[in-house]
């Protein structure tokens, strides 16, 4: 079998792996690029395996005139810049033992070795520069059947890392067949192990998180999430019952992680979010308990803000989203309040201008926007 794209054929990607093949090392394009371009879907970065130790990919780099930064040296890997473009090249490792986070990582390993230390079957296919797949432990039969399967036992594997527990429900909900349900055994090996989760650090559970409920249709991975108690180990008292119905009513409506993330809890405390989606996160849950009308929702939060809270706020009701909800929070996220201050002046001044502008808002809010500006100042008793 023979894959092929942008990612494989651009002088980057062959420039790193040539080098590396040229010097009579192999060199291998390594999972996720090799199992999205299998499935047809968009590769984000290319890592690369290489039977060359870390040390020796280094100085082919410099010797090609590349640069090599040791971005992760402890685990063997280096990024190589080529065209513009960073590379992780990391070298075919055997982990003889983990501690959680803490493998006892040695080198040298073959590419039987390397297959075998990765988490799940269809993460652990090679594709050489050409773009011939390498499948050493039948992960090509897991892919194309969308199965989810831990390399060995999972109990055992859950051990040396205890974030597989959560990859493993993320890789589902990107990759998997939600028909199937997810595989019993690693899903009671999740289950027996949902107390360790703590011992992860919040960036790591934050990305998976993230990545996790940005997938198409979380909810089948997160009801078993809940149901493993895998959920509220990692999101204390948090309820996955409406996140099936969001789904539903968003209708492939894009983005929205946050939105998910708030129709599951109110407290994301545990979680490490960037300042602008911790007030983002605020904003869509306030919205929930708000009377507004779409477009009054879009005028206050701005179109996305404002379709994630039109969105969340039907779910929580169990209800349908208004008819023409999504136009109509365009509307409100491109209108302009009709009154400016001058207009009002100078017949007000100081603070009660300021009080008669925001009566004057929550007047046209509630009217839907419609209220013009005549309307408005004769409602302030100006016109
Ligand atoms: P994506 O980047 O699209 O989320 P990916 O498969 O590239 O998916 P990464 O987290 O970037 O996922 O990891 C790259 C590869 O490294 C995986 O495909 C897997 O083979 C291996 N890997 C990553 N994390 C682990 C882990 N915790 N345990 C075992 N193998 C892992
Ligand atoms: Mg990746």
């Amino acid at each position: 079998m023979k894959i092929s794209g942008v990612w494989l054929d651009n002088p980057g990607t062959q420039a790193v792996l040539g080098m590396l093949t040229g010097a009579g090392y192999q060199a291998l394009a390594v999972g996720g690029c090799v199992r999205n371009a299998l499935l047809g879907v968009p590769v984000t970065d290319v890592d690369i395996a290489t039977d060359a130790l870390p040390e020796t990919v280094s100085n082919l780099a410099e010797t090609a005139g590349l640069r090599a930064v040791p971005t992760g040296i402890a685990h063997g890997t280096v990024t190589i810049v080529a065209q513009g473009e960073g590379f992780e090249v990391t070298s075919f490792r055997h982990d003889d033992e983990s501690f959680g986070r803490h493998a006892r990582v040695s080198f040298g390993a073959d590419l039987a070795q390397d297959a075998a230390r990765r988490d799940f079957t269809m993460n652990a296919l090679y594709a050489q520069a050409d773009g011939t797949v390498i499948d050493p432990l039948g992960g090509l039969p897991d892919l194309l059947a969308r199965r989810l399967r831990f390399v060995g036992d999972a109990e055992a594997r859950i051990h040396e890392d205890y974030l597989r527990v959560l990859r493993f429900f993320r890789f589902h909900a990107q990759y998997g067949d939600p028909a199937q349900g997810l595989d019993p055994d690693a899903l009671a090996a999740c289950a027996a192990n949902s107390a360790m989760l703590e011992t992860l650090s919040r960036e790591r559970v934050t990305a998976e998180l993230r990545k996790l409920l940005a997938a198409a249709d979380p909810a089948p991975s997160v009801a078993a999430m809940a149901q493993a108690g895998v959920l509220n180990a990692v999101l204390p008292g948090a309820d996955a019952r409406l996140l099936p119905v969001l789904v539903h009513l968003e209708d492939g409506a894009p983005g929205g992680w946050l939105r998910r993330l708030a129709m599951l809890t109110g407290d994301a405390d545990g979680l490490r979010l960037s300042k602008a989606e911790t007030r983002e996160f605020g904003k869509i849950r306030d919205a929930f308990g708000s009377m507004h009308s779409p477009a009054a929702l879009g005028w206050t939060l701005g179109e996305t803000l404002g379709a994630d809270a039109v969105l969340g706020r039907a779910a929580l009701f169990e209800n349908h989203a208004p008819e023409g909800w999504h136009a109509d929070v365009k509307r409100g996220a491109e209108a302009q309040f009709p009154l400016k201050p001058a207009d009002l002046m100078p017949a007000l001044q100081g603070p009660d201008l300021g009080t008669a502008i925001r009566q004057a808002q929550a007047q046209w809010l509630a009217s839907d926007l419609s209220l013009g500006k005549e309307a408005l100042l004769s409602r302030l008793g100006l016109a």
